[in-house]
């Protein structure tokens, strides 16, 4: 990314099991010992002896008594990945699929772009060679990595990018908060001619102000969220109009509860959704289910719908964990709850 260089990657997978037998997996976003502790000390102790399928009353629980030193953080992403596993309890208790319990999927079959053209990795510098592969794969749509500098550089890869993609392709690019607002302003005015999808966390999220000159000074739409988390806090970004594309984390805003009620919002600000999306395939089916469940928010014969995001970095989790089909088009699963079955082959870690 624009700032360093992650040479690991960690995810916290949430197993829950009732007394019937049913098990609900989720994923927590974010360091996974942390959630484990978090989980053993804390979280543990409310849910156990309660009734699943009370999520709402246990999404509450869980904020309530951890709201002094919780609300946001680590402690958020740990309630998400138990909300999640709560979903998956739900779906598998009734037979049906989350996004049928929320009411919708109206297709089968989602879009996901690829988050690729990454500052490291094994492609690092070969747009060309990287933008072959993913249109040899089927994709159409992508983001791209800027922010690193000098702006002159970014501004360059862009072009690359674009170059490399064909005038057809959909081409997002993501600064992950690392330009100033000036900075985020000449690179977003030079670029402008390439013709962005959007422009991804321009400037710090702590930044409103900066937030809000950068989306008045450029003609592209704006996206964030991913740093974000909670009803209260999408609240601040939606009221503000500082954004055009809300992209809330299923695994870290507050799980798929949260991410509805944050959908809702969005919707009543006239503005859509593409959730963030950065782990195993516990968390892109997560997010499936979210996407086939949102709000259209202003009709259109044209516009097309929410799009998944899929990282193409090299995980094992994702493309392994479980059987998960992954790529360009996403077919709802039919399962219940996921509608993912986990290989607990692939996890070494001792859960006793
Ligand atoms: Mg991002």
């Amino acid at each position: 990314m624009s700032q360093w260089f992650w040479n690991t990657r960690s995810s916290c997978l949430v197993e829950i099991t009732t007394d019937n037998g049913i098990t609900g997996w989720g994923e927590c976003y974010g360091p996974a010992q942390a959630h484990r502790t978090l989980i053993e000390s804390v979280f543990a102790q409310i849910l156990i002896g309660r009734d699943p399928l009370q999520r709402v009353s246990l999404w509450d629980s869980m904020y309530n008594v951890t709201r002094e030193w919780g609300r946001k953080g680590l402690t958020m992403a740990t309630i998400s990945g138990i909300d999640i596993a709560l979903w998956d309890i739900a779906g598998k208790h009734v037979d049906l699929p989350i996004y049928q319990l929320l009411g919708g999927a109206a297709g089968n079959a989602i879009e996901a772009y690829a988050s690729a053209f990454y500052y490291g990795g094994s492609w690092a510098g070969d747009f060309e060679g990287e933008a072959e592969a993913l249109l040899t794969k089927g994709f159409r749509s992508f983001k791209m990595k800027v922010g690193a500098g000098p702006i002159e550089s970014d501004i360059a890869r862009v072009e690359r990018v674009r170059d490399a993609l064909g005038p057809d392709a959909r081409v997002a690019v993501d600064a992950n908060r690392g330009f100033t607002p000036g900075e985020a302003v000449k690179f977003g005015r030079a670029i402008t001619d390439v013709d962005p999808w959007f422009f991804e966390e321009p400037v710090l999220p702590e930044d409103r102000a900066g937030y809000r000159n950068v989306r008045a000074a450029l003609q592209m739409p704006i996206a964030g969220g991913e740093s974000e988390q909670t009803r209260w806090g999408f609240q601040e970004l939606l009221a503000d109009r500082i954004i055009d594309i809300a992209q809330p984390d299923p695994t870290s805003c507050g799980g798929i509860s949260e991410t509805m009620r944050i959908a809702g919002m969005v919707s009543a600000h006239s503005l859509v959704l593409y959730p963030h999306t950065w782990g195993t395939a516990v968390a892109i089916a997560a997010s499936l289910q979210v996407i086939a469940a949102l709000p259209e928010t202003v009709p259109s014969m044209t516009r097309t719908g929410p799009v998944l995001e899929l990282d193409q970095a090299p995980n094992i989790y994702r493309d392994e964990l479980t059987n998960l089909k992954i790529g360009p088009l996403m077919t709802l699963p039919t399962g219940p709850g996921l509608g993912i079955e986990v290989d607990r082959g692939l996890l070494k870690c001792d859960a006793s």
